[in-house]
Order: C-alpha cells, then sequence, then structure tokens
C-alpha cells in the first residue's frame, strides 16, 4: 500500500515539473483536473492558491485567489506555504482537509507540501508570463502597441494570409485641446473609451494598437472600414457624468493587396503613415486613402533628407537676390536672398526642397547658412565701395522655439561687420498662442538691436491684426493674392481690403511692400494705393548674384 502510494506520489510530482517545463502549452483545465486527481488521492478537502502584487494589496485582499479544488468539506489548514518574490510579489498556498477526517501521517503531509510548492512554482511562472506578456505588447496606459500589432500580423499571415483587409492610421484632431478643456485625466478616459468602441467595431480578426501620443494604427477587415472611418469621421464619446465630447481624427487608409507577406509590415506603416500626414496636412480632407504618388512623396523627402548635410559642406546652396523696386522712382531699396540648390547640373526650386527641410530642423541650418552667405555678399559690396541696399533674409518658424536665435542671428551679423539697417528678417504669421509669444521675443529682441523685420506673405495665411498691432514689426509685405486683378473695379473687396490694408499699415507707421507684381498695370494699382515698393517678375526673377550687381550698380529700372 505505502509502495503504490510512493509510486503515484511520483507520477504525480513527474507531471506537474512535465507542466512547467511546457509552458506554451499551460491548459488550466487538465492542470485542475491533475489537481482535483491529487487532492482525492490524498484524501483533500480543499486547496488555494494566491497571487498579490505586493504585501499591502495582500492584506487588502486585492489579488487572484485561485480554488485549485474544493469539495466542500475544507476547514483544518494541513499546509500553508507564503513565499515573497524577488519583486515584492506574494505567493500562497493552503491545503485543507475536513475536520471530520483524522490528521493524515507526517510523510503524507510532506508529500501534499512538496506537490505545493511545484504548484506555486507554475503559479508564479505563469504570473511572470502574463507579466512579461503585458510590459511587451502594451504601452504604460494599457494600449496596445507596435510589437502587439507586429505579432498579430505576422501570425495572422502564417494562418492563412491577410488578404481582404485595410489598415488605417489615425492622429486624433485636438486632443490638446480636449485634454485642455476637460482635464487630463477625463480625456485619458475619452481616449480609451474611444479606443474600445473601435476595438469592438473591428472584432476578433483585427487589431488596434497605440504608436505613441495620439497616434493610433489598425488592421480590420474590409466589411468593417466603413463603420471605422465614420466613427473616426466623428462620434460623441462619454466620459465623466453623462458628458461627452467630440472626437475625430486625421485618417490614413490604405487596403491591403492581395498575398501580403508580415515582412512588408514596416511597408503598411510608410504607406497609412503618408495618408494620415497628408489629412493632417489639409486640402484633401479628414480621410485620405493611400496612392503611389504619396509614396513616390514620401521617398523624395527620405533621399532630400540624407542629401542635405553633404549639400551644405559642398556649398550646393547659392543666395539668388529679387530686387525691391520703389514704383514711382524705378530705384532698388532693397532685395530678398531666395535659396536655390545647385544639384547633379540642375538648379532645384525652394518649394521642392524647403517643405521637405521644415520637417525638422534641417531648416534652421540652411537658414543661418543663408544668413552667413548674404552678409559674405554685404561685406564685399560695402568693401567695393557698391550702392549697398537692405537685404531681406527669410527664417523658418521651426526657429522660434530656439532661445538662442537672436545671439546666433547677431554674432553672424556682427562677424562680418555688417551695420544692422542693412539686415531684414522676414518671418511668416503664425497660428498658436505659444508660436505668437515666441514670434514676439524675437520681433522684439531683433528691434532692439536695429534689425529690420518683415511680416512675410501677409493675407495668404490666417492673417492676425493682433498681429501687427503687437509687434513692433518694420515691413509688411503683402501677398499677390491680396493684389486686385488688372480688370477689377474699385469697388470689389479684394480691391477695398488692399486699399485699405496699405492705409492701415501706413498709418501705423510700418514700410509696405507688394510681392509677385508681373505686369505694369499691377504696377499701376500699387501706385493707385500708395503702396510705394513692390517685388516681383514685372521687374525681375531672383537673380545670380553676378546678375544682381549688375542691377546694384544700375541702380535705377527704367519706368
Ligand atoms: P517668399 O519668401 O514669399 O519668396 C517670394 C517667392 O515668390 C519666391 O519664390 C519668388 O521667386 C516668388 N516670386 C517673386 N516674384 C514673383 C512673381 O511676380 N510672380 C510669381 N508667381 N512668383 C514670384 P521662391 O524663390 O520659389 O521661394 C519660395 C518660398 O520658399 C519663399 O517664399 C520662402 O518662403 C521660401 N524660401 C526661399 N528661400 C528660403 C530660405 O533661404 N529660407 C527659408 N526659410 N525659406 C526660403
Ligand atoms: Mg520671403
Ligand atoms: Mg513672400
Amino acid at each position: 500500500m505505502e509502495h503504490d502510494k510512493t509510486t503515484r506520489y511520483y507520477q504525480y510530482l513527474e507531471k506537474l515539473t512535465d507542466e512547467m517545463n511546457d509552458p506554451d502549452h499551460f491548459d488550466r483545465a487538465q492542470f485542475v483536473a491533475l489537481l482535483t486527481e491529487i487532492s482525492e488521492f490524498f484524501g483533500l478537502s480543499k486547496g488555494v492558491t494566491e497571487f498579490y502584487e505586493n504585501v499591502m494589496m495582500e492584506q487588502r485582499g486585492i489579488g487572484e485567489v485561485l480554488i485549485d479544488y474544493d469539495n466542500g468539506h475544507g476547514d483544518v489548514c494541513i499546509v500553508d506555504r507564503r513565499f515573497i518574490t524577488k519583486t515584492q510579489a506574494v505567493i500562497r498556498g493552503r491545503l485543507y482537509i475536513a475536520a471530520e477526517t483524522p490528521m493524515l501521517p507526517d510523510e503524507d503531509i510532506r508529500r501534499g507540501d512538496l506537490i505545493m510548492r511545484c504548484v506555486l512554482g507554475l503559479v508564479s511562472r505563469n504570473r511572470l508570463i502574463d507579466t512579461v506578456e503585458t510590459l511587451m505588447f502594451h504601452d504604460q496606459s494599457g494600449f496596445p502597441n507596435l510589437r502587439a500589432f507586429a505579432r498579430f500580423m505576422s501570425h495572422e499571415c502564417m494562418n492563412g494570409g491577410i488578404s481582404g483587409r485595410t489598415a488605417v492610421h489615425f492622429n486624433l484632431r485636438h486632443f490638446g485641446m480636449i485634454n485642455h478643456d476637460i482635464g487630463r485625466a477625463q480625456g485619458d478616459i475619452v481616449m480609451h473609451n474611444y479606443f474600445d468602441l473601435l476595438d469592438e467595431t473591428i472584432g476578433e480578426t483585427g487589431i488596434i494598437c497605440r504608436v505613441g501620443g495620439d497616434n493610433f494604427v489598425m488592421v480590420c477587415e474590409n466589411q468593417y472600414v466603413e463603420q471605422v472611418l465614420e466613427i473616426l469621421s466623428g462620434y460623441p464619446v462619454p466620459f465623466g457624468n453623462e458628458q461627452r465630447v467630440d472626437v475625430s481624427g486625421y485618417v490614413g487608409v490604405y487596403v491591403l493587396p492581395d498575398g501580403f507577406i508580415w515582412t512588408q509590415i514596416g511597408d503598411i506603416m510608410d504607406k497609412v503613415t503618408a495618408a494620415s500626414q497628408a489629412a493632417k496636412r489639409g486640402n484633401h480632407g479628414n480621410i485620405v486613402y493611400f496612392d503611389q504618388k504619396m509614396h513616390d512623396m514620401k521617398e523624395n523627402q527620405v533621399r532630400i533628407q540624407a542629401l542635405f548635410p553633404l549639400a551644405l559642406e559642398k556649398h550646393e546652396f547659392h543666395a539668388f537676390y529679387q530686387p525691391k523696386v520703389d514704383v514711382y522712382t524705378g530705384r532698388i531699396v532693397g532685395a530678398e536672398a531666395l535659396c536655390r540648390w545647385f544639384h547633379d547640373g540642375q538648379i532645384v526650386p525652394p518649394g521642392q526642397f524647403i517643405p521637405v527641410l521644415e520637417q525638422n530642423t534641417d531648416i534652421c541650418q540652411l537658414d543661418f547658412y543663408m544668413l552667413e552667405t548674404a552678409c559674405e555678399h554685404l561685406r564685399k559690396w560695402l568693401n567695393e565701395g557698391r550702392n549697398v541696399v537692405r537685404i531681406s533674409v527669410n527664417l523658418s518658424r521651426k526657429h522660434l522655439m530656439n532661445v538662442d536665435l537672436l545671439d546666433r542671428l547677431l554674432s553672424i551679423i556682427d562677424r562680418h561687420l555688417i551695420p544692422h539697417e542693412y539686415i531684414e528678417i522676414e518671418l511668416t504669421e503664425t497660428t498658436t498662442e505659444v508660436e505668437f509669444n515666441s514670434l514676439k521675443r524675437v520681433v522684439s529682441g531683433l528691434q532692439r538691436v536695429g534689425i529690420f523685420t518683415s511680416v512675410d506673405d501677409f493675407g495668404m495665411g490666417y492673417s492676425s491684426l493682433n498681429l501687427i498691432r503687437e509687434l513692433p514689426w518694420n515691413v509688411l509685405k503683402i501677398d499677390r493674392c491680396f493684389v486686385p486683378p488688372d480688370d477689377e473695379t474699385d469697388t470689389s473687396t479684394t480691391s477695398l481690403m488692399y486699399k485699405h490694408v496699405i492705409a492701415m499699415t501706413q498709418d501705423m507707421g510700418l514700410e509696405c511692400i507688394t510681392e509677385g507684381v508681373e505686369t505694369r498695370r499691377q504696377v499701376d494699382v500699387l501706385r493707385k494705393n500708395h503702396c510705394g515698393i513692390a517685388q516681383g517678375f514685372f521687374f525681375d526673377k531672383p537673380l545670380p548674384v553676378e546678375e544682381f550687381e549688375k542691377r546694384l550698380d544700375q541702380q535705377f529700372y527704367p519706368i
């Protein structure tokens, strides 16, 4: 009899050890069946294992309690094991017999104890796997992360492929504002609720993950796409006390081609992200489907960013100068330095590379380089005793966050010993309050040291009169879209606005220039409205430095 017991005991230990060694195939039901068999064999009435994240949670009774076996009679505890792991988690196991059962022999209690310790080992191992899974495949807010996305995709691809599905990338619109309005804690709830709603919509055959911040990516069956896009177009999401807030996204969509293989996951990400960025840039609505043109643009962007450092080092960027002309006398009163890239025997216009360089802070390096170049030219002209005019240089808005900007600009200008009145800095309008404050700091700082500042492209973006009133600008550059067409009558809105903007800025003591002047009729319009200075193709295109020097020497345009 004792011999039989020993044999069975070893068999059970062996089975438990096997379970330990095969974590991937752990089956809770099978495990409970084994524990039931063991409990019945030893005459136990109950077995319980408990898991708590730490001692405090244990004291408060918040944890996981698993009843491994219970025949309803267990009330005398014969084994009680409690371990505290290195991570401060508490694992506890207890065995019971019924009150009427005679106490087990010491040997059996020892065996029960050993089996219990094996079970606790298994429980903590499984918890560890759960924890690793949570940490690896979720971010700190509990959303599945990109690793979860990659795992899902590779799993699906290996189990019958992923055709018939669509990838969607979205950035929540104005989520910063939502956080600001309802508070961060409620904002988190809104984000989770919105996520859950989408997650439910796409069901088990899809996945949705947070890429970071308020950016998400998902893959779902084509049949759910319409519903998903409806939610992403705007949905009242509940939070707090029966309140709701409207949430929507800038959305990129990419329908996955047949025969997709999981090594192309990076490719999917590139495509849906490019599409949602296009949505964010506006012009095409808030939902944009990926197309090849977008991909080519992205490739071009990567190419330019890669070429930029060497191009700068090799002096491939040149300053061209476009004269600013007094419309009454024809005299050159200034010029704007505009960048041209000489690459592979071609001249690349700024429209093709400036927006790319503005995606990161490369543009700042280029702007400093252009200022440096303009200062070198000015120094040369001053040394040569030429008729020198004020040169304006464009500064991207990307500089505004740089607290050392003023020092950097001054160090360049002063190193070339350029009198400050020969330098003008062109800045475009801003839309956010933070940028507005930085702009104020920069413009005021330049004003203090006698460097001219101008509002570039006025009238093109969201022009605000506050911008002119609150900042000490010197010059207002009116964009060509503000200039009334030749044939327009004097009472059209465009004509009226043009006339009054010029009158207003001049009353405020600002210089006024109109950009993009192409025809003689437009020059007449400028004169009629008392805008004294023009810049545009009518006089000259941006010129290479040698050409511009000739214009400087001539001093006047025939008018
Ligand atoms: P912007 O500062 O408004 O410069 C004026 C643009 O209008 C120039 O384009 C100029 O060639 C163009 N333009 C001048 N007159 C006429 C005209 O009569 N008709 C038409 N249709 N266009 C005219 P460009 O040189 O292609 O530069 C485009 C933009 O690129 C500039 O606009 C400026 O925002 C940016 N940019 C150029 N160089 C630099 C630079 O060094 N740094 C920065 N940050 N931006 C630059
Ligand atoms: Mg400009
Ligand atoms: Mg402009």
